[in-house]
């Protein structure tokens, strides 16, 4: 049985007294037994955000970390940091980060075994661009992202990958794609894991993001493969966020 897992995104918003301020409004309404419930700050959050969560059930990421451990690469955090201060997950290669921060699947991959070496849960990211989806290569295009960022992943560290199926076009655009287009591709992407791993795959959780509501969110909870919501928008407000977690 694969435990759902709701992960709001805060992308660069909320400063360190909002983030608090989210967290004391939140309270142990997203407490849930039979859901995970998580968020992922912007880096300068997490430290504050980790304190305050302690007494709730909500676990806590960041967005991006660098492969490396150390060294000259101005600007980044390493996994290790993110471990010094406990982080249970970091987002890799969304596509924001695919598309105004050159990440490719290459670096991708590198992050998600890195994370995978310190014991943070990577959310792995895919989706295709409105161009790719009319040009009917959807499912090309995730499965050559999902086969490059799971490359080298153990066998016993795969149910620790969270994979988050965003459809571009659907992030932020108020688009969601229908629970069956979303259902369709996540079916096919634990397809794709399952060429590799074998039964394996059925243990993997699988998320869908891309306008993620309170109004949609049972709907897509619904469909027989998806397995949680990565949610950007509509992950900033207290309520919302409650809501979401609490979908039935
Ligand atoms: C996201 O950025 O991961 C996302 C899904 O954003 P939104 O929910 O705002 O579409």
């Amino acid at each position: 049985m694969r435990k759902p897992i709701i992960a709001g995104n805060w992308k660069m918003n909320k400063n360190i007294k909002e983030a608090l301020e989210f967290v004391k409004e939140v309270g142990t309404r997203a407490d849930r037994d039979d859901v995970e419930a998580v968020i992922c700050a912007p880096f300068l959050q997490l430290k504050d955000l980790k304190e305050a969560t302690k007494g709730t059930k909500i676990k806590v990421g960041a967005q991006n970390m660098h492969y490396e451990t150390s060294g000259a690469f101005t600007g980044e955090v390493s996994a290790e940091m993110l471990q010094e201060i406990a982080m249970d997950y970091v987002i890799i290669g969304h596509s924001e980060r695919r598309e105004y921060f050159g990440e490719t699947n290459e670096t991708v991959n590198k992050k998600v075994l890195k994370a995978l070496q310190v014991g943070i849960n990577p959310i792995l990211c895919c989706g295709e661009t409105l161009e790719q989806r009319e040009a009917g290569v959807t499912k090309d295009h995730v499965k050559t992202q999902i086969l490059a960022g799971l490359k080298d992943v153990t066998k016993e560290d795969l149910a620790k990958v969270v994979v988050a199926y965003e459809p571009i076009w659907a992030i932020g655009t108020g688009k969601t794609a229908t629970a069956e287009q979303a259902n369709d591709v996540i079916s096919y992407i634990r397809e794709v894991i399952a060429s590799v791993y074998g039964d394996l795959a059925n243990e993997v959780r699988i998320q869908y993001g891309g306008s993620v509501k309170p109004a949609n969110v049972a709907e897509i909870m619904g469909q027989s493969d998806i397995d949680g919501a990565l949610v950007g928008g509509a992950s900033l407000k207290a309520d919302d966020y409650v809501a979401l977690v609490n979908f039935k």
